[in-house]
């Protein structure tokens, strides 16, 4: 392998940083063993090395962690706050590299302009610094090479790989999970045909990798070989769908609660639609039900749109038909607008229905005082009626933000 300096790539990645972000405010937090909770406070989404040394499973319930870890510390997650560090953290890799990809909240892909140890060290530092987040940094020719890198100098440590000895040292005897986008089904395709550690990834036939795992393995077969493929991403790809929802907390069977939770999301679907200036030709409500199968129904809308009133009563006409015959339990939901444009765009309806047509200057100005309301007094001050079943869920201020409401971030 010839590795081209010039065109190296690093990977900025955040040592366990929820708690890390918990840290920045709290100091005393420092060396304690501390989990981060989820949405209901009941899941530890995220934990400390002290706590991970105690033998706390990542998403297990708190009830279990406590027993196994009694003097650990727990916090409930705070999205807004992590956004703010993530955006420091972002800033930092921009001050040493003109191109920088976002890729998740606590890790970016940057062109390493400086490729030595050293500069890796620096900027380390400077994240530390500057935004009190300790991070791991690899430098290689490849993204899929420079995040094995990092991960594996975790924690607060930094990489490169700048020759062929390197390269083969970080793929030997490491399991083929390790590569992100290896998940186990890939693995278990792999682990069938002998592949088990990335050096035998690497090593194996190309025409068999891509066999096994079609495009997206051969590349990973280039990157891991030295050849980059995946190019360092700096604008967004387009949405192709955008969706809002998740878990609804508690189970419920009451049509009124899962009501306000599918108005609620569609009220941060149309934050979404605003925020990257699309609209929609489709709209899909989905509810998944705790001891029955998935549901969900699908409405061509009369026009493009990212109107809330044409959205929410898209989204409720299909209601009876997802809502389960059988009174199961819903725990999760989705609210996905489909076929986007951008909102200059839009496609016109021929047949506008005849309340929208007469409503529509009414709807737009109560969809414009209840922007200019919540963005002075706070996020969902003002919202419809029918989300006041949900009053336990607006009474706590961690549901204001939800992690999917990251606006600009790669994916994850
Ligand atoms: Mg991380």
């Amino acid at each position: 392998m010839y590795i081209i300096i010039a065109s190296m790539i690093g990977h900025v990645d955040a040592d366990c940083f929820y708690v890390s972000a918990e840290r920045v405010r709290y100091p005393h937090l420092k060396g304690m063993p501390v989990g981060v909770l989820g949405n209901h406070g009941a899941c530890v989404i995220a934990k400390s090395y002290e706590m991970k040394q105690a033998g706390v499973p990542t998403g297990g319930a708190i009830w279990e962690a406590v027993p196994v870890c009694p003097d650990a510390v727990f916090v409930k997650r705070d999205f807004r706050w992590y956004e703010i560090l993530s955006r420091k953290m972002l800033a930092e890799v921009q001050r040493v590299s003109p191109q920088v990809e976002f890729y998740s909240i606590d890790e970016s892909f940057f062109r390493a302009v400086d490729v030595r140890l050293s500069a890796a060290e620096r900027l380390q530092r400077a994240m530390l610094d500057r935004v009190g987040v300790p991070v791991s940094i690899g430098i290689a020719p490849t993204k899929t090479l420079a995040k094995l890198i990092s991960d594996s100098s975790k924690p607060f440590g930094c990489g490169v790989i700048d020759d062929e000895a390197a390269r083969l040292e970080i793929l030997r005897d490491r399991p083929v999970t390790d590569i992100t986008g290896i998940a186990k089904r890939s693995a278990r395709r792999l682990s069938e045909q002998g592949i088990t550690t990335c050096e035998q990834f690497a090593n194996a036939d190309r025409a068999k990798i891509r066999w096994l795992l079609t495009k997206r393995g051969e590349d990973l077969w280039w990157e891991l070989n030295g050849h980059s493929v995946l190019p360092v991403q700096t604008k967004r790809p387009e949405h192709k769908f955008i969706s809002r929802g998740g878990s609804i907390g508690r189970a419920s069977n009451d049509v009124a609660r899962v009501r306000g939770f599918v108005v609620r999301n569609v009220e941060r679907l149309v934050e979404a639609l605003n925020h990257y200036q699309l609209c929609c030709d489709q709209l899909i409500l989905s509810l998944l039900f705790r001891d029955a199968p998935e549901r969900s129904g699908r409405r061509s809308l009369l026009g493009s749109t990212a109107d809330f009133e044409r959205l929410v009563c898209a989204a409720l006409e299909m209601m009876p038909e997802v809502w389960s015959p059988r009174h199961a339990s819903v725990h999760y939901m989705h609210v996905i607008a489909g076929s986007l444009w951008a909102a200059g765009n839009r496609q016109m309806g021929l047949f506008d229905d005849d309340l929208y047509q007469s409503n529509h200057d009414r709807f737009d100005a109560i969809a414009s005082v209840k922007s200019q309301i919540n963005s002075r007094v706070g996020r969902f001050a003002l919202r419809m009626g029918s989300t006041l079943p949900l009053k336990d869920v607006y009474a706590d201020p961690a549901n204001e933000y939800d992690i999917c409401d990251v606006h600009g971030k790669m994916c994850f």
